[in-house]
């Protein structure tokens, strides 16, 4: 497996550790066959083999390379390995969704009757995923408060495979506590598994002490709007085989490779076990791989992520002021008007920025939120969030619909509350939006 077997030290041709200079030069330099700078889009299936011997080392994990577009591809190798340096993990797998690579993230170390605690600040469709479909499976999901570090250890037991949770999770936007949670878990041999979509680049989970992070490319990665795909980062740096017994997926001979055990046979690749086996395993028999254009587009939009992020930020926290300062608006969720241990958990986790997502709850209640959304003329009225534009959305009607009100009110979704997508548009094309939607609502109502 080439991808697999680059160690964290491949950060591509001396190019420094920064997240600026990472995203357009790690993993790749140019094409060694025609010195392509930009990443060739390999649009194949297959890989033509030099003999029989060459294709029995590559089946037999012998020696890297391409076999079949399913299990990697070149362009979706870049896209790897560069999301690998940005996370600072030790390599990564790219999948056909964010929705994919959280399920994978799960079963790769689950089965029938054990168990993972999560946050119940998680998006609406992993909160699906985890109450409902892997349940189908034998796999338990509980959830706990995630402003409890405590809540983790204690929902804990010997078939606890995993914890997971969001980094800035919407709609409350409170900060994971990352750190405690994740020196929590390792005390107790238990990885924490890290949703970082909402965080690039401003939060690096795996320096707090995660185990594994996600995303969802489909947001800020990509951040044209333009494509669906997810990724899993390995963190390397959790000791799978020193707890035998919780992870069997990892340390039992796997009979669908041969009674490979996957932490010895990772071991002259680096530390990569958790990624290796969910590529050898789960991807070639569940597939949902990223295609090749996709992991293409996503590379031109990881190339300018750093730079997207600042600007995002820049112009959220001038829209909480802007929302703060507002007759019409009754509150405003953005870290920047957090108080107290959420506020400590912001500072203590970014860098360089509060995120782009911003809440609101207009005076006039649902009706009024409703009326805002109608009246809006620049942002989009999507179920999607990260994009370049600007964004807004009424949850309990669309993205959090699929829960039952109990459910809502414990994911933090109020009747009124309207979520927002800060883009990168000029603060004051932004502002002036608000500004007349916000009169349109108020308006209406008087
Ligand atoms: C969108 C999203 C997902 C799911 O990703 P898809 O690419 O839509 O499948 C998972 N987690 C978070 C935080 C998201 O915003």
């Amino acid at each position: 497996m080439a991808s697999s077997s680059k160690s964290r030290s491949d950060r591509g041709n001396g190019s420094g550790s920064n997240p600026e200079t990472l995203v357009l030069h790690a993993g790749w330099r140019a094409d060694p066959g025609t010195g392509s700078v930009a990443v060739p889009i390999h649009q194949t299936t297959s890989f033509q083999f030099q003999d029989t011997g060459h294709a029995a080392r590559l089946f037999a994990l012998q020696e890297g390379g391409n076999i079949y577009s399913r299990i990697m591809n070149p362009t979706v190798d870049v896209l790897e390995r560069r999301m690998a340096a940005l996370e600072g993990g030790s390599a990564a797998l790219a999948l056909g969704s964010g929705q994919a690579a959280s399920t994978f993230c799960v079963m790769n170390l689950c089965s029938a009757g054990d168990n993972i605690v999560s946050s119940t600040a998680i998006y609406g469709g992993t909160w699906n995923l985890f109450a409902n479909t892997l349940r189908q499976f034998g796999i338990e999901v509980r959830f706990v408060d995630p402003a409890d570090p405590q809540a983790f250890a204690a929902a804990s037991d010997d078939r606890t495979r995993a914890w997971y949770a969001e980094t800035l999770p919407n709609p409350k936007l409170e900060v994971f506590p990352i750190a405690e949670v994740a020196a929590l878990g390792r005390g107790m041999g238990i990885p924490l598994i890290m949703d970082n979509t909402a965080a690039p680049v401003i939060c690096r989970p795996l320096d707090h002490g995660a185990a594994v992070v996600m995303h969802s490319t489909t947001k800020w990665i990509g951040g044209h709007g333009s494509s669906i795909g997810g990724i899993v980062v390995d963190g390397g740096n959790f000791d799978w085989s020193a707890h035998p017994a919780r992870f069997p997926t990892l340390n039992q001979p796997d009979p669908s490779y041969h009674g490979a055990v996957w932490t010895e046979a990772a071991k002259p690749m680096g530390p990569i076990a958790y990624i290796l086996r969910m590529r050898t395993c789960l991807l070639r028999d569940i597939g949902a791989p990223m295609a090749p254009m996709n992991a293409f587009l996503f590379l031109q939009g990881l190339e300018t992520l750093p730079l997207r992020m600042e600007r995002h930020c820049a112009n959220a926290l001038r829209v909480a002021a802007f929302l703060a300062a507002h007759p019409e608006v009754a509150r405003v969720i953005h870290p920047s008007v957090a108080g107290g241990e959420a506020r400590r958990r912001a500072e203590a986790h970014l860098r360089g920025g509060l995120g782009s997502l911003l809440g609101f709850e207009l005076k006039g209640g649902a009706e009024a939120g409703g009326r805002f959304i109608e009246a809006l003329r620049m942002f989009y009225h999507v179920a999607n969030i990260g994009d370049a534009r600007s964004l807004a959305i009424h949850p309990a009607t669309t993205t959090h619909s699929q829960l039952s009100a109990e459910e809502q009110a414990a994911a933090g979704v109020t009747p009124g509350y309207v979520r927002l997508s800060i883009g990168i548009e000029h603060i004051d094309d932004i502002l002036a939006d608000l500004d007349q939607a916000l009169a349109a609502a108020a308006g209406a109502a008087a």
